[in-house]
């Protein structure tokens, strides 16, 4: 067992394996009888101070909450008996703002009294996960960020997000794949000198603290559907996956007591997971790229955290979590159907969430699914397939205004070290 303060600053366990909370505490049925009329900020904070308060000063963890969750979480109607959980108000409108403002605090706090101590989080992002660290973090003191991205595989409109705002942020442009860029973070973590020289951290969903706060929005989203006066008893959580960070979250949530009836994890074509719920089998492979590519994984690095959380019970697991995986040309036509007849614009991602309650939802239950990020965010894609032009929201906009700051690397570890140490 070890602190939360050494799993959130060392991110993977020394071993190699991922940090779970040692035990789920079950919140008392009163909270959630009080549930439905808490404002988001008051109810994050009584759940986390379930989760943290052993490990973090009680007036300390309600500040740094309050501040990660300065911006709305709306449940909305999509569609009869479908609501859309609106994570994409954040700062860089995507659900990842909501764990990366919490681990920035965090890790800020624990950092408090080590103050020539720098932490070195390193990131690899194919987009979305280095716009929401970068801007989680910055100006955190005592925390130094390194993106690394794949140079000409990100949007415009992504890269804007982290290569424009400088500080304690530096984005390295690497000539190489999304994967070229990862397989230089986990060698960096391997590499004894670099870790003599140099704290080096994660910022990935492998790290405690950036995934466990993502459970808030479960309560949230909860709290307003009651308020709809829904039949809370038939409540399904439909989540678009990729690393399964987002749907662990909330699988801890409903340990914790959150009457959520079922899951459903929704796949694109990366579908190992789905296979593992008809099979039992579980065959990482290589990702395939779609349309919602925030789910291109072939290896989610959370399913070792899922097994655990139903030791390792097939059974169990499937009695909780379906799944389901569809198409480029499936989600395609459920954007451009839903627009059609319910008029709710949904990004790739959301789409795929979305048919899957259409499809599966049973009479009776009531379908709640994650909108992952704003449809802004893939622009040209939502364009296309819609035929209707997307405005961008003025967040995005004032990125794309700034200057790009970036450092050109070639895919080659030497040469990502070497610029590292003459960090240290
Ligand atoms: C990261 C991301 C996902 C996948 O979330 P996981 O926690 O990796 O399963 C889904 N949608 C969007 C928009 C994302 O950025």
């Amino acid at each position: 067992m070890v602190s939360l303060e050494e799993a959130v600053v060392k991110g993977l366990a020394p071993d190699r394996g991922l940090y779970m909370p040692e035990r789920l505490p079950r919140l008392p049925e009163e909270f959630f009888r009080r549930l439905p009329e808490m404002s988001l900020p008051e109810m994050a904070v009584e759940v986390a101070t379930a989760l943290f308060g052993e490990d973090v000063d009680a007036e300390k963890l309600k500040a740094l909450t309050e501040e990660t969750l300065d911006f709305p979480i709306p449940l909305v109607k999509a569609a009869d008996g479908k609501y859309s959980l609106e994570l994409f108000h954040g700062p860089t409108l995507a659900f990842k703002d909501v764990g990366a403002r919490f681990m920035a605090r965090l890790l800020g706090y624990f950092n408090r009294d080590n103050k020539d101590r720098t932490v070195n989080v390193l990131v690899a992002t194919s987009g979305d996960t280095g716009s929401a660290v970068a801007n989680g973090f910055l100006g955190v003191e005592g925390v130094r960020v390194f993106v690394l991205y794949p140079k000409g595989k990100v949007s415009r409109i992504q890269e804007s997000q982290f290569t424009t705002l400088g500080q304690n942020i530096e984005a390295l442009e690497i000539d190489g794949s999304f994967d070229d860029c990862q397989a230089l973070v986990k060698q960096a973590f391997l590499d004894k000198e670099l870790n003599e020289k140099m704290m080096l951290t994660s910022a990935n969903s492998i790290n405690v603290a950036r995934f466990l706060p993502q459970m808030f929005y479960y309560f949230h989203a909860w709290a307003q559907l009651a308020r709809t006066g829904a039949d809370m008893e038939n409540v399904v959580v439909c989540v678009p996956s990729g690393n399964f960070g987002n749907i662990t979250a909330g699988l801890i949530a409903k340990r914790m007591g959150l009457p959520i009836k079922r899951f459903i994890a929704a796949n694109n074509a990366n579908d190992v997971f789905y296979e593992y719920l008809v099979t039992g089998e579980y065959r990482p492979r290589h990702s395939v790229q779609t349309i919602a590519n925030a789910m291109d994984v072939g290896d989610p690095s959370n399913f070792a955290r899922v097994l655990d959380l139903y030791g390792n019970d097939h059974a169990a697991i499937t009695a909780e979590i379906s799944g389901c995986t569809y198409t480029d040309k499936e989600i395609a036509s459920t954007m451009r159907q839903t627009l059609e007849e319910e008029g709710y614009l949904l990004d790739p991602h959301g789409a795929v969430a979305f048919r899957a309650l259409t499809e599966y939802l049973k009479p009776g239950e009531t379908g709640i699914f994650l909108e992952t990020a704003h449809p802004a965010k893939f622009k040209e894609t939502v364009e296309g397939i819609t035929g209707k032009e997307v405005e961008i929201p003025a967040p995005l906009a004032a990125f794309m205004k700034g200057e790009k700051r970036s450092v050109p690397l070639a895919a080659d570890f030497d040469e990502f070290k070497g610029f590292l140490i003459s960090k240290a």
